[in-house]
């Protein structure tokens, strides 16, 4: 891969792979995706192949037109990705997307490279779980906490395995004290950069928030762990590494091989995007400046979206709808918070919370929470 024009290849063509086109235009790059769904929301700013996401005629199409190939979800077919390989760079690797997207090589993979994790284990090895609680988890195929098995104690792992179908891996619960990640890219001549510690905030499994930077994290420690996985890993691309706060030490929870979710801030919170950086570093181009432009803060909209426009009524809010159909749960956009200051950024988060929660109340298809009480009740 020399210098643009260039067209990148992606496997997947969901918001992230718009953001990802999104982020080539400006700098020549365009993006064909291939992609099964009826909608795919990169279609706006893509090429899109209407094609499984192993389907052998559109890898062709896609190794024909493509410079290089990489993915915007971690859930595809490898030996698709490992096919595409023999005729072009694929970036990151197969093999590393095939380790991440089972938990237990994943897991095996973190501890090889020095990474500390939660304790794990094969079912079989550890029948009874954890005394001090116990999650079971599907090692194929989970995301936004689905495929997953909790108990506050010791458990019944093998039942639970049986439940969940398929192959699982057992984990001890980590009592921590927060969610962290840390997003970072490593480009073609290994050079890497690193943005700040973010704080996730999660409910029923699923990101809702992202506070950038995170409070008072060790960023020195974080970035050293995820300079070392890249590094021990030849990883090309940019990088969302899920980790737990535990007595201010970081255990790391779960990779993500591509740009991540609490990664969206950086559209406007930051110099350079981690979509840009993707695109930057796996096209052997140099990566950007990655300051922080001010606090930031990201929401998710999930299961449907408020009235754009008291969205775009608040000071410091940018808006971002992914084109998708909304239903319960779905992440169907997000909206970014950059503001000069932090109490103005959390005065407009808590703003968007607000929105959001009159669309739930006001929505029947998952109205979940009480309607809202702006007065305090
Ligand atoms: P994602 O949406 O990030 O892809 P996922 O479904 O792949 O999520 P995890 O990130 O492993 O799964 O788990 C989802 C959430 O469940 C975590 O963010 C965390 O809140 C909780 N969790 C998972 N594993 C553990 C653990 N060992 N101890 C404590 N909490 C855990
Ligand atoms: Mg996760």
């Amino acid at each position: 891969v020399s210098s643009p024009p260039l067209t990148v290849g992606i496997v997947g063509g969901g918001q992230l792979g718009r953001m990802l086109a999104l982020a080539g235009i400006p700098l020549g790059v365009r993006c064909v995706c291939v992609e099964p769904a009826d909608v795919a929301p990169a279609a706006v700013a893509a090429d899109v192949i209407r094609a499984d996401y192993g389907d052998h005629a559109a890898l062709g199409e896609l190794a024909r037109r493509c410079d290089v190939v990489t993915v915007e979800l971690e859930h595809v077919d490898v030996d698709a990705l490992g096919w595409l390989s023999e005729r072009l760079t694929v970036h990151p690797a197969p093999q590393i997307v095939a380790t991440v997207q089972d938990r237990l090589l994943e897991k095996q993979a973190l501890r090889r490279a020095g990474v500390a994790t939660a304790t794990f284990a094969e079912p079989s090895a550890c029948p009874t779980g954890y005394p001090g609680g116990t999650v079971v988890k599907r090692r194929l195929g989970g995301f936004d906490g689905r495929g997953q098995l909790r108990y506050d104690g010791s458990a019944d792992a093998l039942a639970a395995a049986d439940e969940l179908g398929g192959p699982c891996i057992v984990e001890e619960v980590v009592p921590f004290d927060r969610e962290l990640s840390i997003v970072a890219a490593r480009s073609v001549d290994g050079s890497v950069a690193c943005y700040p510690v973010v704080e996730n905030r999660h409910v029923d499994g699923i990101l809702r928030e992202t506070i950038a930077p995170a409070v008072a994290a060790d960023q020195a420690t974080a970035e050293e762990l995820v300079r070392n996985l890249l590094s021990s890993w030849g990883y090309v691309g940019t990088i969302g590494v899920e980790l737990f706060e535990v007595d201010g030490a970081l255990l790391a929870n779960e990779v993500a091989p591509r740009v991540h979710n609490s990664g969206h801030w950086t559209i406007e919170g930051s110099a350079t995007s981690q979509f840009e950086q993707h695109v930057r570093a796996i096209c052997g181009l140099p990566l950007g400046d990655v300051s922080t432009v001010g606090p930031s803060g990201m929401v998710n909209l999930l299961g449907g979206w408020p009235d754009p426009a008291s969205v775009l009524a608040l000071p410091h809010a940018h808006l971002h709808l992914y084109g998708k159909a909304p239903r319960p749960q779905r992440k169907v956009g997000h909206v970014t918070v950059v503001a000069p200051t932090v109490g103005q950024r959390d005065t407009t988060m808590a703003a968007v919370r607000v929105l959001m929660d009159v669309r739930r109340s006001s929505s029947s298809e998952d109205a979940v929470s009480a309607p809202p009480c702006p007065g305090g009740c």
